[in-house]
């Protein structure tokens, strides 16, 4: 699939499907990667945010979270095919997960929603291992403790509820150190879950 670039943020054409066997030979290969959904919001802060925009031009994947996105790409005549929300996304990994084993860490939101979030994703998706979960307020003491935790675990997939552009570059400045091959910003995911 191609990239295309709107305000100057490179987006991945790709369908759902598309980026669900992306991440699948991204978790084959063992390697870190950093996974983004763009949305509107996400694009306009870039504009101010040279740091955000240099690790979203970075990241292995930037799936078009956002009918603004998909729109502004086909105005360009990008063949753009949907919508990829990170909320659905984030869903589709953790089916992928239950169905094949992989390794889930939960990190992020108040303190409690994770865990709850966690327990819903049990119910919703029998057999997924959740390898811990973490609140994402901490203070930067806490961060090698963090860190640690999450290699620990060793999850195949790290879903990261920070906020943008906290998510983004916490991850891109951890990716090394973590070890893990999907990172992903997840935003409001949890809260979503935890209902
Ligand atoms: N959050 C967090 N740590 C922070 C700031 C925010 O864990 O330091 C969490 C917050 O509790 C919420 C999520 O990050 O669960 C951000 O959700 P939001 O819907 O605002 O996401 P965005 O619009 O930034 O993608």
């Amino acid at each position: 699939h191609m990239k295309i670039s709107v305000l100057d943020i490179m987006i991945d054409c790709v369908t759902m499907q598309e980026a669900v066997d992306t991440i699948q030979r991204f978790i084959d290969s063992g390697k870190p990667h950093l996974i983004a959904t763009a949305n509107a919001e996400m694009v306009m802060f870039s504009q101010q945010d040279r740091e955000l925009a240099d690790i979203l031009n970075h990241a292995d994947l930037v799936v078009p979270d956002g009918a603004g996105v998909v729109w502004a790409a086909r105005y360009q005549g990008a063949p753009m095919p949907e919508r990829v929300a990170g909320y659905d996304l984030a869903q589709r990994l953790l089916a992928l997960s239950a169905q094949r084993g992989y390794r889930v860490f939960m990190f992020g939101g108040a303190p409690g929603v994770a865990e709850e979030a966690k327990s819903a994703a049990e119910r919703n998706y029998p057999g997924l291992q959740i390898a811990g979960t973490r609140s994402g307020f901490f203070s930067s003491e806490d961060e090698a403790a963090i860190i640690n935790e999450i290699r620990g675990a060793e999850p195949a997939i790290l879903l990261a509820a920070l906020g943008v552009p906290k998510q983004e570059k916490w991850l891109q400045a951890n990716l090394t150190a973590l070890n893990v091959p999907i990172c992903m910003g997840v935003g409001g995911t949890f809260d979503v879950m935890a209902g």
